[in-house]
């Protein structure tokens, strides 16, 4: 790794402050819908609803007592599977469960529930963004208090995605200024690096998303070249329907059964400089890159965790430190 360059420093430090300067209101569009989920609903029907509207998470809203109940993702489907997996006997258990058992769910198969983060649209959007490295959440709920009646409600949903979007789009002064390689800042993970063949079953592949805690594996064949990556997302489909004896099928099939407007996976070299991922990630629809060599071959995974953690926590200067003190 080599020392970071003043050039370098002057587009971090650019990019801290527009997002000091910046709320989580901000990155929201003019018009947006959102789904809520009652914590009633069960489980098997909340897969429709995510599969039918074409998103992967939603809050979940305690209808009883009017508040806020955490953010439904992908995990609580991998805790599900673990479930199934764990206790195949109690599979009548599983069509009957409701979302409000997904934390009696994380009990059973000894996982630390997720701390469910939240933050107030009109926070700075660093705020959102530490608080969300700091959790390892991925996404976080903007929640407000509705002034007539007092009660807790959720504006939208913010993700790292999302937010390195805004950063991409809006910030090109800064972006451009990081011209350091992906090698010289040493961005990403290269070593112990989980990946798995298109021959495994697919809870081979959840298993190995559940010991690293990552949400990603790359899927290479003998030789390490990179073919695909399996996404925690990808698990949904496959259990659609209660369908979970296709978890056994093999990854090579469950991967045909990404939507039809799929993008694709995105790869960068350790030669890219940083300015360039960032025109990548402002031209699409990106969630990790795979790092690969000329002849793609993997060499490592960025993940959209490591590039915010980058821009949030590298070269911060004591008078910048203090700017980000919490109130
Ligand atoms: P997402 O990519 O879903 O937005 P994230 O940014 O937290 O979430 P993860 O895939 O959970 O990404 O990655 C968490 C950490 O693990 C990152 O530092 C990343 O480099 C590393 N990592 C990701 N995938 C793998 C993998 N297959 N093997 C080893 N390490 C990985």
């Amino acid at each position: 790794m080599s020392p970071i360059d003043e050039e370098q420093l002057q587009g971090l430090k650019g990019l801290r402050n527009f997002l000091r300067v910046r709320t989580s209101y901000d990155v929201l569009p003019l018009s947006f819908r959102l789904i809520i989920l009652d914590n009633d609903l069960l489980i098997k029907k909340s897969l429709d609803i995510l599969i039918q509207n074409g998103i992967v998470s939603a809050p979940l809203w305690d209808s009883q007592q009017s508040r806020f109940a955490g953010l439904l993702t992908a995990t609580d489907y991998i805790n599900l599977i673990q479930y199934y997996c764990q206790f195949p006997e109690h599979i009548d258990d599983v069509e009957k469960f409701r979302l409000s058992s997904l934390r009696d769910i994380e009990k059973a198969i000894g996982v630390l529930p997720l701390e469910t983060v939240s933050v107030h649209p009109s926070r700075p959007l660093y705020e959102a963004c530490s608080r969300m490295l700091k959790s390892r959440a991925r996404r976080i709920p903007l929640v407000d208090i509705d002034h007539e009646t007092e009660r807790e409600t959720v504006v939208s949903v913010i993700t790292q995605y999302r937010i390195l979007k805004f950063i991409a789009v809006n910030t090109e002064q800064h972006t451009m200024l990081l011209k350091q390689t992906v090698r010289e800042i040493g961005l990403g993970t290269y070593s112990n690096l989980a990946t798995a063949k298109m021959t495994d079953s697919v809870l081979e592949v959840i298993n190995l998303m559940v010991v690293h805690n990552i949400s990603a594996v790359p899927i290479v064949d003998k030789n390490n070249v990179v073919l695909n990556v399996f996404e925690a997302v990808d698990v949904i489909p496959c259990i659609k329907g209660g369908a979970y004896d296709e978890l056994k099928s093999t990854v090579g099939e469950a991967l045909t059964k990404r939507p039809e407007d799929f993008q694709g996976i995105y790869t960068c070299q350790e030669d890219d400089r940083l300015d360039s991922i960032f025109v990548t990630l402002r031209q699409s629809r990106v969630h990790r890159l795979v790092v690969i060599d000329d002849n793609w071959h993997l060499k490592g995974i960025i993940s959209l965790s490591d590039i915010l953690k980058y821009v949030l926590f590298t070269g911060v200067t004591s008078d910048e430190a203090e700017l980000s003190a919490p109130p």
